[in-house]
């Protein structure tokens, strides 16, 4: 059972001024002075309040650069001061989280592969108890829900309150133009069991390239998460880590400012409300519909379990299902409908017309005992 969070508004974390969307911007990685300022003058003219920059980087290979560590610190509060931005980084561990609050950093975040170590999460946990420091949890590499929810109930049981979430997408086998999948599912399901907790997506991780950073980019807000974290770099293509995804400060104002469209969550507008009522009161009455239809189709199941019973038939005969998933997958293909979701309602549909038959023949063996 998953723990209620405790949590604090995005309004009174003090960071944020602008809330549709949330921005935060700046590098993958902390360079040198020179770079951090400079990335940070300009983001800050594209008028951007929060930066981010790594200083300890969790690279896959040994012997790639691995972040500027400490000293880097300096150059962030360097920017803070220069051009009034909250600043930013990435904690691993216990001694990131006491030099970043010796140094005054305003918000620190979890990378993937950090949340899907609960040892370390834990000893986050506890680093950060009592500072009042917000946090960002970027979801675990792998697309587990669950070890992301754990990350946030560990924080939150330590007393962390201002914590939210970053989707980065997730590692997969599968080949797709983007670095890491989308998974956007996943992040509709956290966001639906914790409507509250303030969610940003990482469309620069996601993509890998930045020429795919727009389209992510308007994805995130059309599902109405709540802010973007992109990286930005003064010189991109010299940038020593994630080089090919990360956008000049003048590519991302043209984004923000030009590109994306941020529609409404909600309207009071007479016109709209009268129409989105009368289309939800046509969803309610078909969802009934399916739902009865649901039942008698399980009834059905039911006779056929008895009967397979009375004959000594097994439950499962592929072929026949097989046959039937074509079948209504290609008439539902003629109606418009979406193939892979045919696919997995139907194959709910005949998982659950198995279960109901089983417990019908446990019935059976039960009566027999
Ligand atoms: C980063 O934000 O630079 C980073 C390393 O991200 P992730 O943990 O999502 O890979
Ligand atoms: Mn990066």
């Amino acid at each position: 059972m998953a723990d209620k969070l405790h949590l604090t508004p995005v309004s009174e974390w003090g960071i944020f001024t602008e809330f549709h969307p949330m921005v935060i911007a700046g590098p993958c990685s902390a360079e040198s002075e020179q770079q951090v300022l400079e990335t940070a003058r300009e983001i800050a003219l594209a008028g951007i309040r929060v930066f981010r920059a790594g200083i300890w980087k969790p690279r896959t290979h040994p012997g790639c650069f691995e972040g500027v560590g400490t000293p880097g610190l300096k150059w962030l509060q360097r920017a803070r001061e220069l051009y009034g931005l909250k600043v930013c980084t990435e904690v691993a561990g216990e001694k990131h989280v006491r030099e970043c609050i010796r140094h005054g950093i305003d918000l620190v975040w979890i990378g993937a592969r950090t949340t899907a170590n609960p040892f370390l999460v834990q000893e986050l946990a506890e680093a950060l108890q009592g500072t009042d420091l917000p946090v960002l949890v970027k979801n675990p590499i792998n697309a587990d829900l669950d070890l992301w929810i754990g990350a946030l109930e560990r924080l939150n049981r330590a007393g962390v309150q201002k914590i939210g979430v970053v989707h980065r997408g997730f590692s997969s086998l599968k080949h797709l133009p983007y670095r890491y999948t989308p998974g956007w599912r996943i992040a509709i399901e956290l966001r639906t069991r914790y409507p509250d907790l303030p969610f940003f997506a990482d469309p620069s991780h996601m993509a890998g390239d930045r020429k795919y950073v727009p389209e992510l980019s308007q994805r995130a807000l059309d599902l109405g998460l709540d802010g973007l974290m992109i990286e930005s770099h003064c010189h991109p293509d010299q940038a020593l880590s994630d080089a090919a995804q990360q956008l000049t400060p003048q590519a991302l104002r043209s984004l923000l400012k030009e590109q994306l469209i941020v529609r409404e969550a909600d309207t009071e507008e007479a016109d709209y409300r009268e129409n989105i009522e009368q289309l939800r009161a046509r969803i309610d009455i078909l969802d009934e519909n399916l739902l009865e239809i649901l039942r008698s189709r399980m009834a059905v199941s039911e006779e056929i379990g008895r009967f397979k019973k009375e004959h000594n038939i097994a439950i499962l005969q592929t072929r026949r299902w097989d046959a039937l998933l074509d079948d209504m997958i290609r008439k539902g293909d003629a109606e418009g409908l979406n193939e892979p979701f045919l696919r997995s309602l139907f194959s709910a549909i005949h998982e659950e017309s198995i279960r109901v038959q089983n417990d019908i023949l446990s019935e059976k063996e039960e009566s027999n005992n």
